[in-house]
């Protein structure tokens, strides 16, 4: 009996079950923090990360960004230098990260003029868009993202990532070179909001970067633990090496 108890738990150490997406009533979640760590608890993840958004013009829509930037940005950075304080019962590790969208229109400045100095005091980032040319997303080339690596210097994620138009644009191949020569990890989707693409490209191309597992939780509390999808494609693909850990 108390072998297989032990088995069971070393089982579930090694799936690395993780969940680094998911946004708060900070910016467009329904959640709180607190209910959102409490959920990933009741599911055993292992890892739970608030991802909410940095300014973009399609969350914010009452706030300048120089508003933002003195008072939410503070504000969200408090919460997480709280949030890491708080002692929490559950084994779950709580990570604060932020969604940064790479659309220099709807983000009011330059990926490069960020206040990275503040960002990279978080345990990682999510980029969206990148890639997505057609709806204003960062160009793909290996000189802007040797750049923008240069300044995030903590785990950089592509959030959902938008598979057709990576491989449209770039060349799937030549996107995953660019990515894994710069150390940009790859969101798996998890649960129902974003596409899945797997079933369509090989996944080998994953075996040239790192990855994540991201549900993109917003206004469905349950999303935070529905991973299971993602963590079997992972482990069937003999990917769960490439999976992020943070110690
Ligand atoms: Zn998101």
């Amino acid at each position: 009996m108390r072998k297989t108890v032990k088995i069971v738990i070393i089982i579930r150490m090694m799936e690395n079950r993780q969940n680094l997406h998911n946004h708060t009533l900070f910016s467009d979640g329904n959640f709180s923090w607190e209910r959102i760590v409490d959920q990933a608890e009741s599911s055993n993840l292992e890892i739970i990360g608030i991802s909410d958004h940095y300014f973009t013009t399609k969350v914010f829509h009452d706030v300048s960004l120089q508003g933002w930037l003195s008072n939410d940005l503070i504000r969200y950075l408090k919460l997480s230098a709280e949030g890491r304080e708080k002692k929490r019962a559950g084994a779950t590790k709580i990570l604060w990260g932020m969604e940064i969208d790479t659309c220099l229109e709807r983000l009011g400045c330059s990926l490069f003029e960020l206040p990275w100095n503040k960002l990279n005091s978080l345990d990682f980032i999510l980029f969206e868009y990148i890639g997505e040319k057609d709806i204003g997303g960062m160009d793909l080339n290996p000189k802007t993202m040797e750049e923008l690596r240069a300044n995030c210097r903590i785990p950089a994620i592509i959030a959902h990532p938008n598979i057709d138009k990576l491989d449209y644009y770039y060349g799937l191949e030549n996107a995953f070179d660019i990515f894994g020569k710069f150390g940009f990890a790859i969101e798996i989707p998890a649960g129902c909001r974003n596409k899945w693409y797997w079933h369509r490209f090989d996944p080998k191309v994953l075996y040239k970067v790192n990855i994540s597992i991201g549900t993109d939780t917003h206004e469905v509390l349950s999303e935070v633990g529905n991973i299971t999808k993602a963590l079997n494609f992972i482990q069937s693909n003999g990917l769960s090496d490439r999976l992020l850990k943070f110690t």
